[in-house]
């Protein structure tokens, strides 16, 4: 076993209990004490030298998360700030903003400006670009708990501006966002149209003008990793390079492919992901002027192993783990499997072997971020990766030669243009190979575990207790498998946090029925933020969803119908049961256009009907009543569906938009008026404060309210009175915007049945 796996082991292990059990700082300093000591006690020489890893990598781990709490914000929470910032990271478009990470360097208050450095979760109305440096006037205050992701990069607080101007930018990093933007510009320039966000999808991993449908493609097939900032950017750089020198002699190539990679690197900009990349490449140099074989896994062992112990954040990010992973299986697996193809032309041998030595590994990453399993990757990235190279080096020289040489550089372009569509071709055909790929929801621990348990077999199934391994953890897997046949998954209603808006998912004995899917103003938009794309369609998704068994629309409006075109464009949907409802609403025109394409008999329903969803389920429908409410304060929301599912004893009532005219009318229709009783209550209308009225809480009396609204939103939703109602009679009021993603699971074959919370890593 090479040197470094231990010491890497102990500080990957140092990490997770840090992470994991919460240790003092205190802890890990007491014990690195304790192991200087005993390592420079005679005799006892081995442990405490990894345990002194184990408490090194602790303590990194516990200080840096400390010095993220920082607390020089504080004091200025919600109050209006004037800060001069640095813009962090590459501004993503959010319904209403642009959302980026910031560097504050000053504040102004007192009459003067302070130095104040923190980072903040920014939201502007305009679009800066990345590291520039913006004097910004807003609101500060603290991320709710759905900033996580962003605390761990150190960020504690948002800032909301109102208005901003753009400063001078540092001379060094403009002249490379420079560089960058007429890269960019000259990719517009001279290539046709979807040919031209690719390219600069492949080149500056910047993939927000390609388009949805396409990026799915490369998503099934495996070959997305392209289309992101990535350390394999990086050495497909430095090996075109290396064999582009091949004439030269060693050191000038290895000069040449150093100077690309730091070219390459100045291009994109100081991601983490590419300085992995860059040095990782040096690393590969390093190893490479050393010798080859063992000296390759230690010098990666070794980069990680540096890595963590700078930022043991990184253990946690998908891309540093796909990367490692990939390698970590290139370096195991290569070559045997090479060997056991030799029978194959050497280069395709090893082609081959690469691919899927890369692959194997990171399987299980794949299925728990992005929930695919993809039969077709290997033979996908076989045929393009290859190709995404080419791509760069096309496109770098037309680039160069259009400062020289203009038609020379046009017909470089055209001959670009013409291996990026053969990757477009290849990826759609992949893509549409049946059962080339499959969806799955994210895989336990338990799997995750004996996953890689059994790759430790494979790797030594050459001797006896590696072919046990390897047979027994592979036959378990293969058990869970099966048994997940036959086994009924448990009843779960989902609201999921589509921002402003409705929507919400309901899994009964492996049937899958969605409930509005949200939606944002930008939906339809090239480049604007799709909550159908990137909230329901990968929520769906994770829960291995190819089919849905139905969909209900509670109302024609925007923030319940925008989701649904993705979900329609993205899985197979039996029915859609909807109100029968007219508004010359162009989104609502496109809708119905789109599901008769697809097929999907479209249901009108109404009141009295109940709605068969599987064994002891049904929809039971008390409203809208015919003649629909005419003239009232919204007739989409008063006239839209209000539904009850109702499983053994447990009844759930989604009340979608309506008001107080539509809640009145529905109790007066009702007879009795019990019927409506339920344990959960999707309040109506985004808890506005012209619905959940007195009345209609007491009919419906829940134990759990759910309102399903977004943070910051236009219409000011919900209102202080009405969470003042909801909270005097309801024990349990969850909010999406505060709470994020809710789920319950519904406990029925127990005596008394009930619904339990669960967390939103499940629920998600
Ligand atoms: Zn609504
Ligand atoms: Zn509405």
């Amino acid at each position: 076993v090479a040197p470094v796996v231990l010491p890497l082991g102990f500080v990957i292990l140092g990490i997770l209990v840090a992470k994991f059990l919460g240790v003092h700082t205190l802890f890990w300093w007491g014990l690195l004490g304790v192991c200087l000591m005993a390592s420079l006690w005679k005799g006892l020489r081995f442990w405490p030298i990894f345990f002194l890893f184990f408490s090194v990598a602790g303590l990194r781990y516990g200080m840096l998360s400390d010095s993220y709490r920082d607390d020089s914000l504080k004091g200025l929470n919600g109050q209006t700030m004037v800060f001069r910032l640095e813009v962090d990271e590459t501004p993503v478009a959010t319904p209403e903003h642009y959302r980026f990470l910031g560097k504050t360097s000053q504040a102004y208050f007192g009459q003067r400006w302070h130095p104040l450095q923190a980072k903040v979760l920014v939201y502007s109305p305009q679009y800066f670009s990345l590291h520039s440096t913006i004097q910004a006037e807003g609101v500060l205050d603290e991320l709710s708990r759905k900033g996580s992701a962003y605390q761990a990069k150190g960020c504690h607080h948002f800032y909301f501006i109102s208005k901003a101007i753009e400063e001078k930018n540092r001379p060094f990093l403009s002249w490379a966002s420079q560089s960058r933007e007429s890269m960019e510009s000259w990719f517009s320039f001279s290539l046709l149209a979807p040919y031209d966000s690719l390219a600069k999808g492949i080149f500056f991993g910047d993939h927000r003008q390609i388009e949805d449908n396409v990026m799915d493609e490369f998503r099934v097939t495996g070959t997305y990793h392209l289309l992101v900032a990535s350390g394999l950017k990086v050495a497909l750089v430095s090996l075109g390079i290396w064999f582009l020198l091949w004439q030269c002699p060693f050191q000038v190539r290895l000069v040449g492919a150093g100077l690309a990679v730091l070219g390459y690197a100045f291009l994109i900009g100081p991601e983490p992901p590419l300085l992995r990349g860059v040095l990782m490449a040096l690393c590969a140099a390093i190893a490479l002027l050393l010798g080859r074989g063992r000296d390759s896994l230690d010098a990666f062992l070794l980069v990680a192993f540096i890595l963590l112990l700078v930022n043991p954040f990184w253990l946690f990010d998908p891309g540093f783990q796909l990367s490692f992973l990939s390698v970590f299986g290139i370096l195991f697996f290569f070559e045997p499997l090479a060997l056991k193809l030799s029978f194959l032309p050497k280069w395709i041998a090893d082609s081959i072997s690469v691919t899927i030595s890369a692959q194997l590994p990171i399987l299980i990453p794949l299925a728990y971020y992005f929930h695919t399993f993809s039969l077709i990757s290997p033979l996908a990235n076989l045929l393009v990766v290859p190709l995404s190279a080419v791509s760069m080096f096309l496109g770098s020289l037309s680039f160069g030669l259009s400062f020289l040489w203009k038609s020379a550089a046009m017909m470089v372009s055209s001959c670009h243009q013409v291996v990026l569509s053969l990757m477009l071709w290849i990826v759609k055909v992949c893509s549409e190979i049946p059962l080339a790929y499959q969806s799955v929801s994210t895989p336990n621990l338990l799997t995750i575990f004996l996953f890689y348990l059994s790759l430790v077999g494979l790797w030594l199934i050459k001797t006896r207790q590696g072919k046990i391994l390897f047979a027994t953890t592979s036959g378990l897997l293969a058990c869970f498998w099966i048994r997940s046949f036959f086994v009924s998954p448990p009843t779960r209603i989902t609201f999921l946090d589509v921002g402003q808006g409705d929507s919400a998912i309901l899994s009964i004995q492996r049937k899958t029925f969605l409930l509005d899917a949200g939606g944002s103003p930008t939906e339809t938009e090239l480049d604007g933020f799709s909550v159908g794309e990137r909230v329901v369609v990968p929520a769906l998704r994770a829960r291995g969803v190819n089919v849905l068994d139905g969909i209900l629309l509670t109302h024609p409006h925007l923030d319940h119908l925008g989701g649904m075109l993705a979900v329609l464009q993205h899985f197979k949907v039996k029915r859609i049961w909807l109100p029968d409802l007219s508004t010359p609403s162009p989104l609502y025109k496109t809708f119905l256009a789109e599901a008769k394409k697809c097929k999907i008999p479209l249901l009108f329903v109404h009141d009295h009907e109940k709605i068969q969803l599987a064994e002891g389920a049904t929809l039971n429908l008390y409203w809208p009543e015919f003649p629909l409410l005419h003239g009232t304060h919204s007739d989409l929301n008063n006239n839209s569906v209000v539904s009850q599912l109702e499983i053994g004893d447990v009844k759930i009532l989604f009340a979608g938009d309506v008001e107080l005219e539509g809640e009145k009318a529905l109790l007066n229709h009702l007879h009795p008026k019990s019927l409506l009783r339920s344990q959960i209550l999707k309040v109506p209308h985004h808890g506005s404060g012209t619905s959940s009225t007195e009345d209609f809480l007491r009919a419906v009396s829940p134990r759990i309210a759910v309102v399903s609204v977004g943070e910051h939103n236009l219409y000011h939703h919900p209102s202080p009175l009405t969470l003042k109602r909801l909270r005097k009679r309801i024990p349990y009021v969850y909010r999406t915007d505060h709470d994020g993603t809710i789920g319950f699971e519904l406990l029925l074959d127990e005596r008394t049945p009930r619904v339990k919370p669960i967390p939103e890593s499940v629920s998600q």
